[in-house]
């Protein structure tokens, strides 16, 4: 199959989904469970769950170095919601010492973990999306926030004044899960970075 070959880290949470919107915009999407796996693909999505178990897992699987070298050295990513989380540099509310939720540090940036979490657990509504004409519709779950971003990191929406859609060179964040709207402009934008496009 052609596209570019991209991997759904598949801990934990939304991967079905996240392989569908990916294939259905021209990806050639495979899950990624093992290390030869996140060897083998050009770029990986992290998905939304939970991070701290997903930290687990990544800790348990003897994964989470590799992919904090790969993200060191380019490789393309995007992360939504617990997967905004793990690309983070920093972490306010990490979850309890030994089992908290690692930064991998793909963007210069502190994330606050369940953020809207604290007023009300999920919401959705129309946000407008550096890039794209029409807003996106955006479903939060549990979603964390953008409380500091880097010099480098460009902001791409916002809502409740915080940054909840952000881009640090090949590496892309969203608080909301765009794989359960069915509009697959934040897939297809990531596989235009992911193929130098965007
Ligand atoms: N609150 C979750 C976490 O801390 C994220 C929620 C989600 O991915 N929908 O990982």
């Amino acid at each position: 199959m052609s596209g570019p070959h991209i991997g759904v880290l598949a801990l934990q949470g939304d991967v079905r989904e996240h392989l569908a919107a990916l294939r259905a915009v021209g990806a050639h999407a495979v899950p990624v469970r093992r290390h030869a796996e996140l060897e083998s693909v050009d770029a990986l999505l992290l998905p939304g769950g939970e991070s701290t178990t997903m930290s687990l897992l990544l800790r348990e699987l003897e994964l989470a170095d590799p992919l904090r070298a790969r993200l060191a050295d380019g490789m393309p990513a995007y992360g939504s919601c617990a997967g905004m989380i793990l690309l983070a540099s920093e972490i306010a509310d990490a979850g309890a010492e030994g089992r908290a939720a690692l930064a991998l540090a793909g963007i210069d940036m502190t994330v606050r973990r369940n953020a809207f979490g604290r007023q009300v657990d999920s919401f959705e509504g129309d946000i407008e999306f550096d890039g794209l004409d029409e807003p996106v519709h955006a479903v939060f779950i549990r979603a964390p926030w953008v409380e500091r971003t880097g010099p480098g990191v460009q902001v791409l929406a916002e809502a409740a004044g915080h940054p909840v859609a952000v881009r640090q060179g090949p590496v892309l964040a969203t608080s909301f899960h765009p794989e359960v709207t069915g509009d697959r402009r934040i897939h297809r934008l990531f596989v235009d970075i992911v193929t130098g496009q965007a």
